[in-house]
């Protein structure tokens, strides 16, 4: 008998399994592999294999996020973290591992544990009742996302992620760019400085244009995994390579088209406002606190190195600070703003609870920390305290305010941890800005910690 059914024992749920089983509750752990199931990108039937790089990232808590998330985790004892000290190889200020080792010592520490029991099945099904953490991964099992499709309806559970760059907004030259919604139309409620200004525009001349129309075309691609090749192009999402290609003006009448957009650098006495440049390329905002925003339309397979080189050439982003680089994998994800609540439950169906990859977080140290979280959420649920998220100052609480609820849920695509998704702190100056975000969410977290009654050591 257990009080918990974790399915996927990837990252995220070895991770929540853990967390549960060292609070004394019993787990059951139903991973697919090494029970006739696997996923095209996991090549052994380990617990929390890692797929691909070896690296869990900057390991830097002074000036990274990612470096922050760690020590967070560490505070609470994650066995993810426990587990890549024991497989740890040189890296640098990277905290790379050996990814046998460290898969063997998170499969030991569960095996071991009294309290978790693995099964090797694959899960084909929501479960009807009981607590569930569901963590099955970007290569979710088609039977289950069928059922979580269903759960959800299909339009909150995508196949592929279609990510555009996304830009710390206090990296845009705002003297070359400026606030305009086309023809000025005020918006149906964003958050921006005021109606009619909710997309920040750069323009280029016909010269500008043409050389990154031409950038596009060269840019060096990453290619499809053989797995991955029938990646539909749905219109709404198509790279933007892919319609350059279409033609030299494609662009122009599709994202990067200027109608109704006043550079206001080209205001004269017979266009007061400015005139429509040869063509435009337009910023969104994408999180509530206004700190990121997104290159619409630009979901791209171009390198990240290409990316950067070639977006540093529009007009306004020339230093531009990318919180995340495009891209387009086969990735199974939730609308999580849309669908779950601020403690990742299934707003429908509350005894579920999703972690890992699944909820829209990416990488494996965000995917495991998600993990970590919905341990401990579940845990409260079961003892009938009540959860206290995590400060949003903190890496950790930063990231979950992200998937459940300060995301455009329009726009929801996967997202790293970084300091785009932290509260601003405009009066610091940039240098210092990175420790003062370390500095601030530590203290907040340790805080944090003492009145969840969390701290262990
Ligand atoms: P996973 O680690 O994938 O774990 C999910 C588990 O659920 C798997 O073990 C799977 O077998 C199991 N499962 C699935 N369906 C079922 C079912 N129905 N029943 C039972 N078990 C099931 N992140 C990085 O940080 N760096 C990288 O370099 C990187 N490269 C990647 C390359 C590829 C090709 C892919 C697909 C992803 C990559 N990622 C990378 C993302 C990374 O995989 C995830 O961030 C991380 O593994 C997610 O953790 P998770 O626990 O959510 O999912």
């Amino acid at each position: 008998k257990h009080d918990i059914h974790i399915i996927g024992g990837g990252l995220a749920g070895s991770e929540a399994a853990w967390q549960l089983a060292q609070r004394g509750f019993k787990v059951r752990l139903s991973e697919m592999r090494g029970g006739g199931g696997t996923t095209p990108a996991h090549n052994t039937d380990a617990l929390a294999e890692m797929v691909c790089s070896n690296s869990f990232r900057s390991d830097d808590d002074e000036k990274n996020a990612v470096g922050l998330l760690h020590h967070e985790m560490r505070r609470l004892d994650s066995l993810v973290m426990r587990a890549a000290e024991t497989a740890r190889v040189p890296a640098g200020t990277a905290l790379a591992v050996d990814r046998d080792i460290f898969s063997a010592a998170v499969q030991r520490a569960l095996d071991e544990h009294p309290n978790v029991t693995v099964i090797r099945e694959r899960i084909d099904a929501l479960p009807e009742s009981g607590l569930t953490i569901v963590a099955t991964g970007p290569l979710t099992a088609a039977s289950l996302a069928q059922s979580i499709g269903a759960a959800t309806g299909q339009d909150a559970l995508a196949f592929f992620d279609a990510i555009a760059p996304i830009v710390h907004r206090d990296s845009i030259d705002m003297d070359i760019c400026w606030f305009q919604s086309r023809w000025d139309k005020p918006s149906a409620g964003g958050d921006a400085d005021s109606e009619g200004k909710d997309y920040i525009n750069c323009a280029m001349n016909r010269e500008e244009y043409l050389a990154f129309h031409q950038g596009l075309i060269d840019g060096e691609k990453t290619t499809f995994k053989e797995w991955e090749e029938n990646t539909p192009y749905f219109e709404g999402c198509m790279p933007i390579e892919v319609m350059a290609a279409r033609g030299v003006d494609t662009l122009r009448y599709g994202p990067m088209k200027p109608v109704g957009l006043d550079d206001p650098r080209t205001a004269c006495e017979e266009f007061p406002q400015g005139r429509w440049p040869y063509a435009v390329v337009q910023l969104r905002q994408d999180n509530k606190l206004g700190t990121l925003w997104n290159m619409v339309g630009f979901q791209t397979k171009l390198k990240h190195a290409a990316q950067v080189e070639l977006f540093r050439t529009i007009p306004g982003l020339q230093n531009a600070e990318f919180a995340r680089l495009g891209g387009l994998h086969r990735n199974t994800f939730l609308n999580a703003p849309m669908v779950l609540d601020r403690e990742l439950r299934l707003k429908e169906a509350p005894h579920i609870r999703f972690a890992g990859q699944i909820t829209g977080c990416e990488g494996y140290v965000e995917s495991a920390a998600v993990g970590l979280m919905t341990g401990l959420m579940t845990a409260a649920e079961i003892t009938g305290q009540p959860w206290q998220a995590p400060p949003r100052t903190a890496a950790m609480g930063a990231l979950l305010a992200h998937i459940t609820g300060d995301a455009e849920a329009e726009t929801y695509q996967p997202m790293n941890i970084n300091f785009g998704l932290f509260p601003p702190l405009h009066d610091v100056n940039k240098k210092s800005r990175k420790e003062a975000y370390t500095s601030r969410g530590k203290a907040d977290f340790g805080e944090w910690m003492m009145a969840s009654e969390l701290v262990t050591a």
